[in-house]
């Protein structure tokens, strides 16, 4: 069985060439890509080396069966994702603008990906983290709950939760609807890795170090701080260490985020010091952001520290 897990949307991008072109007018695509914040997660674990699994649902359809080639070629465990042959895979389309902004026009919830399997809980027997995503708690109800149900079989196997938080308060109705969906993860979670935003929406405070000490003070054991260009820092009860990004020409970062959460994840299994696991994370979000595509930029340990200029 799989040592880390993760579970929630299976789907591709679809996403626009140029900047500021936006989805209400006709206009070119690049894709169909892989995608889905825990699949990208999931990817880049196994990338790494670790044993990999993943939970989720595609459609019986070429982009379902391309998602799960990319699995199987990097050796994710597949046995746990379902194919439906009602349901077509789930799909969103992104644009960018030029301020940094983005948008998405999401197929998820009324699409294959809603339709979670419900793993036995020996499944989480050797289970060390099962890593929830904020998106799959806000694509509706039947992922909501499956995300629990699996949180807490994992938990009371002894596995550690990790919850990165990247929900889109818009897409909730609001920063109170966040923090209700996040709050039984939240419960079970030892290592949380929010942007500075989202720490701040999700425990209701106004300065990133608020929210750290906030979500500390609730139980949290380690909190890995997003920065985008400038890497990221991680705090715990005892320590906070800044650890600069590493710097690369970005050109999409879609699923960077994701990345960063792998390399942090396979970091804290692998016992490496908060400041290599910052490092690894680092690597794998920086080269996550050099490629077109959410996990077209996922690459294996050497080869990340590599495209960001180590080694
Ligand atoms: P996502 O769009 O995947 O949700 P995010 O907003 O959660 O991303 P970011 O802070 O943008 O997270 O990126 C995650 C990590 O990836 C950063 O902490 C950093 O390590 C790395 N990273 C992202 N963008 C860059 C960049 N332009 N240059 C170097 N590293 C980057
Ligand atoms: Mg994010």
């Amino acid at each position: 069985m799989p040592e880390i897990i993760s579970i929630g949307e299976l789907i591709v991008d679809v996403m626009r060439m140029e900047v500021d072109d936006p989805l209400d007018e006709p206009g070119v695509f690049a894709g169909a890509f892989p995608s889905g914040a825990p699949a990208i997660f999931t990817d880049q674990c196994a990338l790494l080396g670790r044993s990999a699994g993943f939970i989720g649902a595609v459609g019986n359809d070429d982009f379902g069966r391309m998602n799960i080639r990319r699995f199987e070629e990097h050796g994710v465990d597949t046995n746990w994702v379902a194919v439906s042959d009602e349901l077509s895979t789930g799909c969103a389309f992104v644009t960018y603008f030029s301020n940094g902004d983005r948008r998405f026009l999401f197929h998820i919830g009324n699409s294959a990906a809603s339709l979670l399997p419900e793993p036995p809980a020996d499944y989480f027997e050797d289970c060390r983290c099962l890593h929830i995503c904020g998106s799959s708690l806000s694509a509706g109800e039947r992922m909501r709950e499956g995300c629990y149900r699996a949180a807490e079989l994992a938990w009371e196997r002894g596995a550690s939760i990790s919850l990165d938080p990247n929900l889109r308060p818009e897409l909730l109705g609001g920063a109170e609807a966040v923090r209700q969906v996040c709050e039984p993860i939240l419960r079970r979670a030892s290592l949380v890795l929010p942007s500075a935003s989202e720490a701040e929406v999700l425990t209701d405070t106004d300065t990133a170090e608020d929210a750290c000490r906030a979500l500390l003070d609730r139980g949290v054991e380690t909190v890995a701080l997003k920065r985008g260009a400038e890497g990221c820092r991680i705090i715990t009860r005892g320590a906070s260490v800044d650890v600069p990004g590493y710097s690369v020409e970005a050109v999409d970062p879609t699923g960077a985020g994701d990345c960063f959460d792998a390399g942090f994840v396979v970091g804290m299994i692998e016992g490496l010091t908060l400041e290599e696991c910052g490092q690894l994370a680092n690597a794998c979000g920086a080269a996550a952001a050099t490629e077109r595509g959410p996990m077209e930029g996922s690459l294996a340990r050497e080869e990340a520290f590599e495209r960001a200029g180590i080694g």
